[in-house]
């Protein structure tokens, strides 16, 4: 089962549903740091996406 996780563009501020598998974190390293890399971009403007969390309820993000 895949589950969707809701990013927001920093650019146009627009929500993007990417699947988790999908998703890459610029820098899983860092706690902070919720950029998702630049593999994928808004598909609105083509801006940088920001992790938000999933679209389910938990509250955290957690990369495997
Ligand atoms: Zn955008």
């Amino acid at each position: 089962m895949t589950k969707e996780i809701e990013c927001l563009c920093m650019e146009c501020g627009i929500s993007n549903c990417l699947l988790e598998d999908d998703i890459t974190l610029e820098d899983p390293s860092a706690v902070d740091s919720k950029i998702i890399d630049s593999l994928l971009v808004c598909e609105q403007c083509g801006g940088r996406l920001m992790l938000v969390g999933k679209a389910e309820d938990e509250p955290f993000y957690r990369l495997k």
